[in-house]
């Protein structure tokens, strides 16, 4: 990660959504367009899927490391998320970014997301849907790298999520990647 030192600390951005509603797109296209802002890398002790970088997309290491990670208190939130893998912010990269003067988006789940939140309760919480659930199984599916019972419970999970919609202060239906990128972005220069 690039990140030039300015002296005003940074702040935290939440950006969340449903599984495939392509806040991962919107989010490279946020980070390309402004040098201020930088993704958190996440852990995770989901497998890497093809075409993943490890370092890049995530940290990928086995539950016994994640769970070590946790007995040292190196996250700043974790969750188990998708059937039973667990997905966590590392604290000291993350406040080392923020005392760089970088606004840091973590694209994470609701879980997360309100244990952020209480702890800095400045944060921006955005969530992205995509413009319909048909849509979403479509794009699993386009993606092709999760068996029936895993598209399964990401679905439930998508539903839980989306009631949980009202703990954020913002949403974004990407139905027009574009239009949608235009929305994330007056959001967060009306924020600041
Ligand atoms: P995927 O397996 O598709 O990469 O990600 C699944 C979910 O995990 C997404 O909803 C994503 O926002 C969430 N996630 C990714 N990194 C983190 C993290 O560090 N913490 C939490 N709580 N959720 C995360």
């Amino acid at each position: 990660m690039s990140c030039v030192k300015k002296k005003t600390r940074g702040s935290l951005i939440i950006i969340s959504g449903t599984t495939c509603a392509g806040k991962g797109t919107i989010i490279k296209k946020l980070v390309e367009k402004n040098p201020d802002m930088c993704l958190s890398i996440s852990y995770t002790s989901r497998p890497i899927r093809k075409g993943e970088v490890n370092g890049v997309d995530y940290y990928f290491v086995t539950q016994e490391e994640f769970e070590r990670k946790i007995e040292n208190g190196d996250f700043l939130e974790y969750a188990e998320v998708h059937y039973g893998k667990y997905y966590g912010t590392p604290r000291k990269e993350t406040e080392e970014l923020l005392a760089s003067g970088k606004d840091v988006i973590l694209e994470i789940d609701v879980q997360g997301a309100e244990q952020v939140k209480k702890m800095f309760p400045e944060t921006v919480l955005i969530f992205i849907m995509a413009p319909s659930m048909e849509e979403v199984k479509k794009r699993i599916k386009e993606r092709g790298a999760e068996n029936n019972e895993q598209i399964i419970s990401r679905f439930k999970v998508a539903y839980q999520e989306i009631n949980e919609i009202p703990k954020y202060n913002y949403v974004v239906v990407n139905d027009v990647l574009d239009d949608a990128l235009l929305k994330v972005e007056s959001i967060l220069i009306s924020e600041k």
